[in-house]
């Protein structure tokens, strides 16, 4: 996030128009770019980077070698004809990706103000209103630009749109707590009850998260997420103790988000690791899995969905 003469822009990487799995409705999702989570299992994994960053694809590449020239680190090279990238080398210009005819760098993040996101948003208003949807900004961890977040929430409830935040719940109260005011629902991320087998998967502890889970739920009316993985959060315990807190919180609605193995080729066109497989296992959840977890979800009186 950053000032842009006197307006907030926010480093957004994605808008997504036609979401139906990000709250209720149809909806446009805002997609902010940064998160302080690693979780292993994450389908955005352009999302985590705080930076502009590239994303290369081979397909899209025809050897033009304009990249070559564009680049002051000394970061591409060609063997056989073939663009490569040394990240190591890389600092993120975006040199590259301007000039690249055909789309082969593609830029990740883009800094734009309040007004003109709110702007595209606005676009699908008809769609918002025949179908119950309206906005999610999620991320990353849209938290992490929290001043952004709050105003362009602020603005969209001022236009008569409903608000979602999608969030992992780990970020500083005060700042969660203004976002809450322009906020009609929460989507909240609880990938496991357990404080350590939660920082051990996620690299963060989970207490604030719980804290500030109970905080939203005083504020706001929130529906609980959990990403179902196989190997970390699965056991009957850990879907119970979730059950409980849902019902503690007084959770509209549980969504159960089965991970897959979808997102392995962006880790690769990243330059990063795809580390999910071995930190978790390589099995997706299966229907016997979901079913136990909709049964224990059902024995508490709890409301659920699956993907949303
Ligand atoms: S982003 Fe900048 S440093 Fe990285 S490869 Fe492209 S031009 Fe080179
Ligand atoms: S500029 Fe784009 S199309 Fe040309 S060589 Fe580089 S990546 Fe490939």
């Amino acid at each position: 996030m950053k000032a842009s003469g006197h307006e907030l822009t926010g480093l957004v990487f994605n808008i997504q128009k036609f979401a139906i799995q990000d709250g209720p409705g149809i909806r446009t999702t805002v997609f902010m770019k940064g998160c302080p989570l690693r979780c292993p299992w994450c389908s955005n994994p352009e999302g985590m980077g705080s930076a502009p960053e590239i994303m290369p694809s081979e397909r899209k590449c025809i050897a033009c070698k304009q990249c070559l020239e564009a680049c002051a680190s000394d970061a591409i090279s060609f063997r056989a004809g073939i663009r490569e990238i040394d990240w190591a080398l890389c600092s993120g210009c975006l040199a590259c990706a301007e000039v690249c005819p055909s789309r082969a760098l593609e830029a990740v993040g883009e800094y734009k103000t309040v007004d003109e996101t709110l702007r595209i948003v606005e676009r699908d208003r008809d769609f918002y209103e025949t179908s119950g949807g309206g906005v999610t900004v999620s991320g990353g961890e849209a938290l992490l630009q929290w001043e952004f977040v709050r105003d362009l929430l602020k603005k969209c409830q001022q236009a008569g749109l409903h608000t979602a935040l999608d969030t992992t719940g780990y970020c500083a109260w005060e700042s969660m707590q203004q976002v809450l005011r322009h906020t009609d629902l929460v989507l909240f991320d609880v990938k496991h009850t357990d404080p350590d087998r939660h920082r051990v998967k996620t690299g963060v502890p989970n207490d604030q998260i719980l804290r500030n889970l109970e905080g939203a739920a005083s504020m706001t009316k929130v529906w609980l997420r959990v990403p179902i993985v196989r190997g970390f959060n699965d056991s009957e315990p850990n879907m119970h103790s979730t059950a409980e807190l849902a019902v503690r919180v007084g959770a509209e609605k549980v969504s159960l988000l089965p991970c897959h193995h979808w997102a392995r080729d962006k880790y690769r066109r990243l330059g990063r690791c795809y580390e999910s497989e071995a930190a978790v296992g390589g099995a997706e959840p299966n229907g016997q899995m979901l079913s136990r977890w909709q049964e224990i979800l059902c024995s508490h009186g709890l409301a659920f969905g699956v993907g949303n």
